[in-house]
């Protein structure tokens, strides 16, 4: 049995073809390559009870993942994070059936380590030596780790108010960080020249193939976890909007296996009404979202005013009869608390905008309340350390608490 099924790469617009054993970036017609596999051979030879015995990381789904040789894997034990029932939150908002992806628990605190592992993992396949990439942060830390088990230089731009956490980790692992007075977006200008002047492999979001195959197992995971059956709805914060992509691609893919059936789940993308451009297409009925000027929230990883994969996006909401809502930064710090003194859990404010559109979402009975409802929090709230502030009582040495 192959350790990969993988066959070759296809344009998600003009459905060009490419190989798998070459470095390709975008179509030459511009638009993201996806990756494809072999599934019917795939039917014959892997079945759902073959996972079991196997090891708790989204390498599990190795079969389904672009990395041919098992040796260039590069794994730091993450994936299968919990699946955790929300009962306190779910009464709160009245919905018999929450759950909560928990992806703060995951090397780098985020869900970025899924794309990381199997984008560093295919690089290293692929020979590239040095890539770069713009990123709020997030990605960036956990490429520059992942690059740095692999033994390939990271190049990283980030805007010079990302948080600091992220800033740390990247220059830890000893890639070459800049910082940018500017957006995101201007990171990406800087990446791309960069990219051509010194050729260096360009590992900007949907600019290489691989990420979304590892941000696709969330979805994986979330249909093994619940036993091979699929929720009712799926919502995610959505910044480039990969994640959510992959999670409609991985369940269409197990469609295709057979180890899921019926309905796809609705996939909902939740932004910050600061930014907001998937939203906003959405709501005017387009395919593809338009630059969002000035945007502005503290959700630093859904800080993306235009995103290059935006009409796959919007395909998978459109396909799945989703939607796609803004939430105001201070509703998401509001719910933020409410995680935290519901169920105990301090999610990032990219995971606590899911959970306010949810609340929103269910009082406008888009959501019902015999629905099962998965949320996808993105990271760990410790990830964030200056978003919240908290007023606590300053005592004096030798002083005793009062309590009323
Ligand atoms: C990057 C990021 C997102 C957005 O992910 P995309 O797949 O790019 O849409 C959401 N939450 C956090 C914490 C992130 O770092
Ligand atoms: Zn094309």
């Amino acid at each position: 049995m192959k350790y990969s099924y993988v066959t070759h790469l296809i344009c998600a617009k003009c459905k060009s073809e490419y190989s798998i054993k070459e470095k390709y970036q975008l179509c030459t017609c511009g638009s993201p390559l996806l990756v494809e596999y072999d599934w019917e051979a795939l039917k014959k030879v892997l079945h759902p009870e073959d996972l079991a015995a196997r090891e708790s990381t989204l390498w599990r789904y190795h079969e389904m993942l672009p990395v041919e040789r098992s040796e260039n894997v590069v794994s730091q034990g993450e994936g299968m994070t919990p699946l955790l029932a929300m009962p306190s939150l779910g009464r709160h908002m009245n919905i018999k059936q929450l759950y909560m992806k928990d992806e703060g628990l995951i090397p780098t605190g985020t869900f970025k380590a899924r794309g990381a592992a199997v984008g560093v993992s295919k690089a290293k396949e692929l020979g590239v030596e040095e890539f770069a990439m713009p990123t709020n942060g997030n990605a960036g830390a956990a490429w520059a780790l992942y690059g740095a088990k692999a033994g390939i230089t990271a190049t990283i731009v980030m805007p010079q108010d990302a948080p600091k956490i992220t800033r740390n980790e990247t220059a830890m692992s000893g890639a070459n960080l800049y910082l940018v007075n500017g957006l995101i977006s201007d990171a990406g200008k800087i990446v791309k020249e960069a990219v051509e002047i010194f050729n260096l492999y360009d590992a900007s979001t949907l600019k290489e193939p691989y990420r979304i195959e590892g941000k696709k197992t969330m979805g994986l995971e979330i249909a093994e976890q619940m036993g091979w059956t699929m929720p009712d709805v799926i919502l995610y914060p959505t910044g480039g909007g990969v994640g959510l992509i992959g999670i409609y691609k991985a369940l269409k893919e197990l469609k295709k296996l057979g180890w899921v059936s019926g309905k796809l789940p609705r996939l909902v993308a939740v932004q910050s009404s600061g930014c907001a451009p998937i939203v906003k297409a959405w709501e005017e009925k387009k395919t593809e979202s338009q630059f969002w000027e000035k945007s502005d929230t503290i959700a630093f990883g859904i800080n993306v005013p235009k995103a290059i994969g935006d009409f796959l996006v919007l395909d998978a909401i459109y396909g799945t009869n989703g939607c796609a809502v803004a939430i105001d930064d201070d509703v998401m710090l509001s719910e933020q608390q409410n995680l935290a003194r519901m169920e105990g859990s301090f999610i990032c404010p990219e995971g606590a905008a899911v959970f306010a559109a949810i609340r929103k979402l269910r009082q406008e009975d888009w959501i019902k309340e015999n629905e099962t409802v998965v949320a996808l929090n993105t990271g760990a709230g410790i990830k964030y350390p200056d978003t919240v502030e908290v007023d606590v009582e300053v005592l004096e040495k030798d002083s005793s608490l009062k309590r009323i």
